[in-house]
């Protein structure tokens, strides 16, 4: 989400001439887009604020802001923290940030703007692209959040649920195609309530009309609530098309003491028969999940169940995280509170639980031929064996699993462009976190 918000504000200062350079000696402008979900992710705000502060005294005219979702939570406290700031801005401010740059440059004053109007603001997202090079994009669908989990900051800095307009979605998509994007992920913190407040057709629906795109090769989406997850998404992986067969479905909690103390609004057993019906459906769909270990009050016993799901489960792969308070939200005032060497402890264990599965799921593929969306050159770009030097390519399964691929030995083909090309390729090798492979015809 981040990130696509980071496009949006490159996006949005584009008329004003403000292009994008990887160098901080060289920016006029400089923006730390900011998450606020863990205590961590703040930190990092600060001590990168810190890093920039000295760019300031070297060139007056800089000009510095903070947006994103620390800006919203914190707004002008963090002028008073860090006095060389010119700008906060929040969740809901990027439309407006073009005017704040102008004032700024005109009347070097100091801006804080984290109003949040209801709504949607579509100026943000109908900003013209420039994806050069680029195969693959997010496309926000809905803002907010309803939910309220107790241990959760998005509802509060990222305001309510609002969705965008299928229309405008659709309308996105297309001019993204246009600039060259072959694939799409769709988000939204809870993806299946799309469009209900709204009255606007179901998120089974959207993905029906967005699979009709022309040039579109595959669509994904993130987050999808389990107590939401309705039959008709499920059954959309029955003949999944253009949808790639991989579902993000968070359970946080193997306990459903815990699961209660977070508001999640789902047993295990119903996470369980959701993760059946989803196999039953679409037999070879990856699932892959969050947990949060050491929320306060969990037992070993609770933990013990989160370490059973995962054997029950057996996820492709998951993102586990350290509890951690956040300010307004219920669980920062919750008694029991984890020691942060009982958190490590536990995340470590469950971490290690899941490797096993990771690697036998990315083990069992190793000879199988699979169809992947070239991303682009991988990070290792040579492959050397006796004979010849190959490109090495990088690209995912529909399951989203990295494959690091070469051509084969015809030596023509070595300099192929494969970029935003769906190739067959035969895994030669599982590695813990990647597949290696060779291209077939
Ligand atoms: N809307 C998504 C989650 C978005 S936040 C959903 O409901 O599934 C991404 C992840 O951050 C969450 O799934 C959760 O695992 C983690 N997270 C959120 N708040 C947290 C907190 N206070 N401490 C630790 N992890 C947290
Ligand atoms: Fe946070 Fe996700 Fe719960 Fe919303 S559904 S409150 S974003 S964890």
């Amino acid at each position: 989400m981040n990130v696509y918000d980071s496009e949006q504000i490159s996006k949005v200062l584009k008329p004003l001439q403000y292009n994008m350079t990887s160098s901080l000696e060289k920016a006029d402008l400089i923006i730390a887009n900011t998450c606020a979900i863990r205590e961590k992710a703040e930190q990092k705000v600060f001590s990168f604020l810190g890093r920039v502060a000295h760019l300031k005294r070297k060139k007056p005219n800089l000009i510095l802001g903070v947006g994103g979702c620390v800006a919203q939570q914190e707004g002008s406290k963090i002028l008073e923290r860090a006095p060389y700031l010119d700008l906060v801005f929040g969740t809901h401010a990027i439309g407006r940030l073009p005017s704040m740059i102008e004032r700024i440059d005109a009347k070097k004053c100091r801006i804080v703007d984290v109003e949040m109007p209801e709504g949607i603001d579509e100026s943000v997202f109908s900003a013209y692209t420039d994806y050069n090079r680029k195969v693959t994009s997010f496309v926000t669908i809905m803002q907010g959040c309803d939910n309220y989990c107790t241990y959760c900051v998005v509802p509060f800095v990222r305001g309510r649920e609002a969705s965008r307009s299928p229309e405008k979605i659709i309308g996105e998509i297309r001019s993204l195609v246009g600039s060259g994007i072959k694939e799409i992920t769709l988000l939204g913190q809870n993806v299946n309530s799309f469009g209900k407040k709204e009255g606007l057709c179901s998120f089974s629906k959207l993905l029906s009309f967005i699979n009709e795109i022309d040039g579109l090769l595959r669509i994904r989406f993130t987050t999808s609530h389990p107590k939401d997850l309705s039959d008709d998404l499920i059954y959309a992986f029955e003949n999944p098309d253009k949808l790639c067969r991989h579902i993000h479905l968070p359970v946080q909690s193997g306990s459903d003491r815990i699961l209660k103390r977070m508001n999640r609004k789902y047993s295990r057993d119903y996470y369980l028969a959701k993760v059946d019906k989803l196999r039953n459906i679409c037999p070879d769909i990856a699932i892959t999940s969050d947990f949060i270990v050491g929320f306060p009050g969990e037992t070993e016993d609770d933990f013990n169940e989160t370490l059973d799901l995962i054997k029950t489960v057996q996820y492709d792969d998951i993102f586990a995280f350290k509890y951690s308070d956040r300010p307004k939200v219920p669980s920062a005032l919750f008694r029991h509170k984890i020691s942060e060497q009982d958190k490590k402890d536990r995340l470590i264990e469950l971490l290690k639980s899941q490797e096993y599965y990771t690697k036998k799921k990315n083990k069992v593929l190793e000879g199988s031929t699979q169809s992947i969306l070239v991303e682009g050159l991988s990070k290792k770009k040579l492959q050397t064996d006796a004979k010849n030097k190959h490109v090495q390519w990088t690209g995912r399964t529909s399951t989203n699993k990295i494959v690091n691929f070469i051509s084969n030995n015809d030596v023509s083909l070595h300099n192929e462009n494969f970029l935003g090309k769906m190739i067959n390729v035969r895994i030669e090798k599982a590695l813990s976190h990647s597949l290696q492979g060779i291209r077939v015809k």
